[in-house]
C-alpha cells in the first residue's frame, strides 16, 4: 500500500494541507505521541490485543450487505457497509479504542475530549470503562441540555462530564476547555480527538484506526461478487468513516463520492459543506478547507444531523478533493429525512441523520448509475434521532 505509507509524510502534511500549528508546550506533547504510535502500533502486542478487542468487544467484523429493496427501486446494485451493528452503533469506537489503547501503552491514567452532540463523548467513556481508566469530556451547556440521553449514558459509563460555561457554552469553547486541561497534567492524561482532524498524528492515527471500515468491506465485497465495488460513497463530517473506508481503496478504479450536509441551505450558516463550498484556511491546529466569515473565524454551521457539522475537515480529504481522486457533493436536509424514512421502510434499518446524508446521494447516483455496484458506509444506527425526528418531521411523513 504505497498510498497509505507516503501519506502523510513525515511532517504530517496531506499535499498542502495537515500539519501541525500550535502552541510550543502542545507541540512538545504531540510529538511524544507521535512517537509512541509510530513505536508502539508496529509492535506484535499492540496489533494483537486491538484485533482481540475488535473480534471480541466490539463484534467485528461487521457485515456488508445487499440492499435489494433498494435496489430494485433505485437500479443499480447498493451495498451497505454496517457500522451501525459496530459496538455502541457507530464506526466512532473503532477509533477510540485505538486511542484508548495507545493511552494504556503510554501509562496514562486518563482520558481527556470535548464532545459536542455526545457521540465521541459516549464512545470514548465507553473505551475508558474497557481499560478501567479514567475519563473526562468536556461539553457546552447548551449542549448538555439538548443532548440529555448521551450525558446520561457518559456518566453512566463512569466518566466525569464537565459542564463549559464560557462563551458560546458549545463545541468550540469545549475545545478550548478541553485542551486546557490537558495542558495541565500531560504526564498522566492523554486528548482524545474524535475525527481526522487535529494537529498531526490524529489525522493520520485515526485514519489507521478507522481503515479496518475499508479492509473488512473490501475483503468482503470480494467474498460476495467476485467483484470490487464500482463506487464508494460515505458522509463526511471531520471525515473519518468515509477516509476508514476510501483508504482501502483509494489504488483502485473505482469512483468515490464524500457526501456533505447541505443543510437547510447553500447560504452561509445554513449548511456545513466545508469543501463544496469553503476556502482552505487553519482551524484548530492544521490546515484545510474551512468555512470562514468576513473576519477568517470559524463561521457559524448547522446541519440536521449534528455529528456534521463542524467549519473544518479533515486534510487528507482536503488533498484528495484537489487531486480530484475524490469527489464531494451534498445532500439537504430533506433528502436526508427521505432517505431516512426510505431506509428504514424498505430495509428495516434505522440510520444515523449522519449516515442517511450518505444513503441518500447513493440513491441519487444509482439512478445514474443502473449498471453499477455502489457500496454505502452506513456509519452508524437512528435510535439516537428518533425522538427528534418524529416530534419536528414525523407528521410529514405519516409517523406521529
Ligand atoms: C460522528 C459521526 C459521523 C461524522 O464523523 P466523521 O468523522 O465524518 O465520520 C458520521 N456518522 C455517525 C453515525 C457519527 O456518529
Amino acid at each position: 500500500m504505497g498510498y497509505i505509507k507516503n501519506h502523510p509524510n513525515e511532517q504530517g502534511h496531506f499535499g498542502e494541507y495537515g500539519g501541525s500549528f500550535i502552541p510550543p508546550q502542545l507541540q512538545t506533547e504531540m510529538d511524544k505521541i507521535t512517537d509512541a504510535y509510530y513505536a508502539i502500533s508496529k509492535s506484535h502486542e499492540f496489533i494483537t490485543e486491538l484485533r482481540s478487542i475488535r473480534k471480541h468487544f466490539q463484534g467485528r467484523p461487521t457485515p456488508v450487505y445487499f440492499a435489494k429493496g433498494l435496489s430494485e427501486k433505485y437500479g443499480g446494485r447498493i451495498y451497505l457497509k454496517r457500522e451501525d451493528l459496530n459496538h455502541t452503533g457507530a464506526h466512532k469506537l473503532n477509533h477510540c479504542m485505538g486511542e484508548a489503547l495507545l493511552a494504556k501503552y503510554m501509562g496514562k491514567k486518563k482520558l481527556i475530549a470535548e464532545t459536542g452532540a455526545g457521540q465521541h463523548g459516549v464512545a470514548l467513556a465507553t473505551a475508558a470503562a474497557y481499560f478501567g481508566l479514567e475519563c473526562e469530556i468536556h461539553m457546552g451547556e447548551v449542549d448538555i441540555a439538548k443532548e440529555h440521553p448521551n450525558v446520561v449514558r457518559m456518566k453512566i459509563l463512569g466518566a466525569k462530564v464537565i459542564p463549559v460555561t464560557f462563551g458560546l457554552k458549545t463545541l468550540k469553547e469545549a475545545v478550548d476547555s478541553a485542551f486546557d486541561a490537558y495542558l495541565k497534567d500531560p504526564v498522566n492524561s492523554i486528548y482524545c480527538i474524535g475525527s481526522v482532524v487535529g494537529p498531526h498524528p490524529f489525522p493520520m492515527m485515526v485514519r489507521d484506526f478507522q481503515q479496518v471500515i475499508g479492509v473488512e468491506a473490501k475483503e468482503q465485497f470480494h467474498a460476495m461478487t467476485g467483484d470490487q465495488p464500482d463506487n464508494l460513497v460515505a458522509c463526511v463530517g471531520g471525515g473519518s468513516n468515509a477516509m476508514g473506508l476510501f483508504s482501502a481503496f483509494i489504488e483502485d478504479q473505482c469512483d468515490i463520492y464524500g457526501v456533505e450536509p447541505g443543510g437547510r441551505s447553500l447560504n452561509l450558516g445554513d449548511h456545513a459543506a466545508t469543501m463544496t463550498l469553503g476556502t482552505p484556511g487553519t482551524i484548530h491546529g492544521f490546515k484545510c478547507y474551512t468555512l470562514q466569515d468576513e473576519q477568517g473565524e470559524p463561521a457559524p454551521v448547522y446541519s440536521i444531523a449534528s455529528g456534521l457539522d463542524y467549519p473544518g475537515v479533515g486534510p487528507e480529504h482536503s488533498m484528495l478533493k484537489d487531486q480530484g481522486r475524490v469527489q464531494y457533493v451534498t445532500a439537504n436536509d430533506k433528502e436526508t429525512l427521505d432517505a431516512f424514512f426510505e431506509l428504514s421502510k424498505v430495509e428495516g434499518i434505522i440510520p444515523a441523520l449522519e449516515s442517511a446524508h450518505a444513503v441518500a446521494f447513493a440513491c441519487k447516483l444509482a439512478q445514474e448509475k443502473k449498471r453499477e455496484s455502489i457500496l454505502v458506509n452506513l456509519s452508524g444506527r437512528g435510535d439516537k434521532d428518533i425522538d427528534f425526528v418524529v416530534e419536528n418531521y414525523g407528521a410529514e411523513y405519516g409517523v406521529s
